[in-house]
């Protein structure tokens, strides 16, 4: 049978890279909170361009790529807004509390951060704060690490043969409440975990507990879409060794969950995301290794 997609008139196409795509204006004494998805610059929305080409700051996080900070309007200033150690809160308070002075300076202020800013980026927070303080600001949504980091290795986050959920879960927990893992295992869900490098031993061992067979497969993409990229095939039971051996630090996604062994059917067939190939080709022999 013939295809009989929807063909679009020529006349009714704007091209690429037309001004109809770089609106809304950015304004003076406005915030944007914005998603700089995983790294590769490729991945970031027009918006969160447009939003570059206009701020007269951006302030940034420590996961946003440098190849994106660079892509900023040559008079505009940096300011690293970072979380490091173990005084969150008070940075936090510190970050919003400067977005706000800078936006009551009637500064264009571009406010970046790694992935999805509502994704594990306290930008709930953020936006609280700055609806308090009467700023008005724009949200705009980014390529979240850990759904970049299953589709680039060919994980698709659902299929309808194996899952109808997918679960975003952090291995971290500031507070100290952790979440319920075997609670978790039972959805039989595939787990897509951010922050949980520093926590595999204790969360395998929740999610073997829990129910969750050892051999399901998993998956730790470290520093996705960028120069550093490394991936690490596994098992639920090997995921920890594995990833002590190999060293694996933070930033990395984690999967698990039989979504992961999808992989395996198209992973030759898949192109890398950028030319050069850092990611895929490299790292996949690593990980077979
Ligand atoms: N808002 C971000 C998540 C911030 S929490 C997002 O939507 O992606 C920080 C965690 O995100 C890291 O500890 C790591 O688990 C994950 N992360 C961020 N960037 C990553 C990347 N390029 N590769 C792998 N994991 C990443």
């Amino acid at each position: 049978m013939p295809y009989r997609g929807r063909v679009t008139p020529s006349a009714a196409r704007t091209g690429p890279l037309s001004t109809t795509h770089l609106t809304p204006e950015f304004l003076p004494g406005t915030v944007w909170l914005v998603g700089a998805g995983p790294g590769d610059p490729g991945l970031l929305t027009l918006h969160a361009a447009n939003a570059l080409a206009g701020a007269d700051v951006v302030v940034h996080d420590a996961l946003v790529d440098e190849r994106i900070l660079g892509m900023a309007r040559a008079g505009a200033s940096l300011e690293f807004a970072g979380k490091r150690g173990g005084r969150e809160s008070v940075a936090q308070e510190r970050i919003t509390t400067r977005l706000i002075a800078l936006a009551r300076e009637g500064r264009r202020v571009l406010r970046l951060k790694g992935g999805d800013p509502f994704v594990f980026g306290r930008g709930g927070e953020e936006a609280l704060a700055l609806a308090r303080a009467d700023i008005p600001f724009r949200i705009i949504p980014g390529v979240s690490s850990g759904l970049a980091s299953l589709a680039i290795h060919g994980i698709p986050a659902t299929t309808r043969d194996s899952n109808h959920a997918v679960i975003l879960a952090t291995g971290h927990c500031a507070d100290g409440r952790a979440a319920d893992w075997a609670a978790l295992a039972r959805t039989g869900a595939p787990l897509v975990l951010y922050m949980a490098v520093a926590n595999l031993a204790s969360i395998a061992e929740a999610l073997r507990a829990g129910g969750l067979p050892g051999s399901t497969p998993a998956l730790i993409v470290h520093a996705a879409t960028t120069e550093a990229e490394a991936v690490l095939d596994a098992t639920l039971d090997t995921l920890p060794r594995l990833a002590a051996e190999r060293a694996v630090l933070s930033p990395a996604i984690v999967v698990i969950g039989a979504v992961a062994a999808f992989r395996a059917q198209i992973v030759d067939h898949l192109l890398p995301l950028t030319q050069d190939g850092h990611a895929s080709a490299e790292s996949a022999a690593g990980a077979a290794a």
